[in-house]
């Protein structure tokens, strides 16, 4: 059985579309919701084409290029005319045709697929997709208006492209070389950073919908509920309809958790949905939660100049990455003047009169800022599930249990992404629906998530891989280490990045790569090499062996290598 894997020709088609930069801009704004809507999508979208085409024609699969027959269809000559039958043509909408962008099927109709994905962030996309390749037929339903998830609208692009324009006009990255006052633009405001945060994602938007037309994919607007293990509801504004599907995929993502204890306001006072609807860049800030998107937008400040301070309950950062990498970290942090108060909690927030937050702490501590970020966990979106119909249920915090193949209990419903839990990366929800579809349809896969890389968007960014140096001395695992400093690397030094490192943890008999921890810009591009060789199940002397471009920062890896088998022959 030869199976598709997802990304083939799609990974060809993302970078054309990036060259073309597509019609970004365009007819695009924050609604007050703070969904992203887009004005202008009412006119036929790629999925109408697809659809109308698969439905006048079959699998559009089969012919891939299914606009010519249906511009036939859009033709008055030849399309369906309205009831009262004057002669005009009836929208597509009312032919069933748009279940994207503008409306779901007609009431009544019970569409059946052989996969139903909840959810159109990465987990949906990639789980879609792959039911398609395999030549299923396929239908996403999303709730908003607008796909992509949390990662395209509010989480990871957005983050990501705050974080790349608070670096570009900030002149962070050349200040070591120009001087702490260089900076490309001042000031710096809200709109400089979340015009380029929108651009990037409005033409994201625009290519993953390219790449679900292009596979046949029905995109459905409306809120999925089950009515019963096979069947689910998808209700929006403008009705109700019904699907049926052998396989459903349930990717529903999660939300910012809530508090009792946190008046949020929607400017001032905010989650990290919520960063672009601040007016103004505050003079200070007031981040709470020492995780990995609190940590990020405190650097991202930082950077900027707010006076910043991380409230964090355990007693360090991240704590799932290696101690070395983090205390680094912290060092960037207090050197950009950031208050790190570890193992303290909150205990209530309040604004003032005078338009200040203060955040009261358990230890009687009272913290204050312009704007407060609240960046404590995440909460499961199943509420509107109905789980219960389809005999399933989640946790307190709204996580479903899976298994190792990501099956709930219903061994014909799976989860993934956020929703399950750990490590909530856009990067893995990708992988586990590329795996649940395969499972499903039982097609093999071969990924094995030990091999899974992190990274983690600090500035300067951490990127790992493998085990940490606490976890294999809590196992009792022997290890010895090599390390590189971007200072002794020519690349390091033209780029002006002169305090990163990386690290390469290894098993001292065998040589075998147990682990690569890079703190430094550009780490989690460049933790790649690493993780060919982890996978590989390779060994340090790969590094040595091999002629690196010089200069540049793959080097570190030959460095690191020659200093953690030098202190072999030492001992
Ligand atoms: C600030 C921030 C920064 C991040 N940075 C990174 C990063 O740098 N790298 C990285 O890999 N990851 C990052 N992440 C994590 C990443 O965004 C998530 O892991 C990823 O989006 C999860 O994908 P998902 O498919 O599980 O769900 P989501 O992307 O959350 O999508 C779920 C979708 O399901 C829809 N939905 C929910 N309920 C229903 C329903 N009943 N019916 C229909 N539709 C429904 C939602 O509207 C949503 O569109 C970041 C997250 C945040 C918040």
């Amino acid at each position: 059985m030869v199976s598709v894997l997802v990304g083939d020709e799609d990974a060809v088609d993302v970078l054309d579309a990036s060259f073309d930069g597509g019609e970004a801009g365009e007819g695009f704004a924050l609604s007050k919701s703070g969904v992203h809507d887009e004005a202008g999508a009412l006119g036929l979208e790629q999925c109408d084409v697809a659809r109308a085409a698969r439905r006048q024609y079959g699998n559009p699969q089969a012919d891939r290029s299914p606009l010519r027959k249906f511009l036939k269809l859009r033709n008055p000559s030849s399309a369906q005319t309205n009831s009262q039958n004057d002669g005009r043509a009836l929208d597509p909408r009312q032919q069933g045709l748009c279940d994207c962008n503008g409306g779901i099927l007609p009431r009544q109709t019970m569409e059946k697929y052989d996969l139903i994905v909840v959810g159109s962030g990465p987990g949906g996309q990639r789980a879609a997709i792959q039911a398609a390749k395999f030549g299923k037929r396929a239908a996403l339903v999303e709730k908003l208006e607008v796909i992509g998830g949390t990662a395209i609208n509010t989480g990871t692009i957005p983050s990501k492209t705050i974080r790349e324009a608070v670096l570009h006009l900030s002149g962070y990255q050349y200040q070591s070389i120009y001087g702490v006052n260089y900076r490309v633009k001042e000031p710096i405001t809200m709109a400089d950073l979340s015009f380029r945060a929108l651009n990037v994602i409005k033409t994201e938007i625009d290519v993953i919908r390219a790449q679900l037309s292009r596979n046949g994919i029905d995109v459905l607007t409306g809120t999925a509920s089950f009515l019963d293990p096979h069947h689910m509801q998808v209700t929006s504004s403008r009705g109700q309809s019904e699907l049926e599907a052998g396989y459903i995929v349930i990717a529903t993502g999660t939300k910012p958790a809530v508090s009792p204890l946190v008046p949020f306001n929607d400017k001032t006072i905010i989650n990290s949905d919520q960063i672009l609807r601040m007016p103004e860049i505050p003079k200070s800030m007031i981040v709470v939660g020492g995780g990995v998107i609190g940590v990020e937008y405190t650097c991202m400040f930082a950077t900027l100049g707010v006076r910043m301070t991380l409230i964090e309950k355990r007693p360090r950062l991240l704590e799932f990455a290696d101690a070395e990498m983090v205390e680094a970290l912290c060092y960037h942090l207090r050197d950009r003047r950031v208050t790190l108060r570890l193992n303290e909690e909150v205990e209530s927030v309040e604004e003032t009169p005078d338009r200040l937050v203060v955040a009261n702490l358990k230890s009687k501590k009272k913290v204050s800022g312009e704007a407060l970020l609240y960046a404590v966990g995440r909460q499961g979106n199943v509420d509107e599930l109905n789980l219960a119909a389809a005999g399933l249920e989640a946790d307190a915090r709204g996580r479903i249990v899976v298994d190792e193949n990501y099956r709930t209990k219903q061994s014909h419903i799976f989860a993934v992404g956020d929703v399950i839990g750990f490590p909530s990366l856009g990067s893995v929800s990708m992988e586990q629906g590329r795996i649940a579809a395969a499972k499903a349809f039982g097609m093999p896969t071969n990924s094995n998530r030990a091999n899974y890389p992190y990274g983690i968007y600090t500035i300067p960014e951490i990127s790992f891989i493998g085990k940490t140096e606490e976890q294999l001395t809590d196992e009792g695992v022997p290890y010895e280490v090599g390390m590189a400093y971007f200072r002794e690397i020519a690349r390091g030094q033209i780029r002006g990045d002169t305090t990163g490192r990386l690290k390469l943890i290894f098993d001292p008999g065998s040589k075998l790569l147990l682990g690569v921890h890079i703190i430094g810009e550009g780490a989690s591009e460049l933790l790649h090499i690493g993780q060919a060789v982890f996978a590989l199940k390779g060994t340090v002397e790969y590094f040595v062996d091999t002629v690196f471009n010089y200069p540049t920062l793959a080097e570190c890896y030959k460095a690191a290598a020659f200093n953690g088998l030098n202190k072999l022959v030492r001992t």
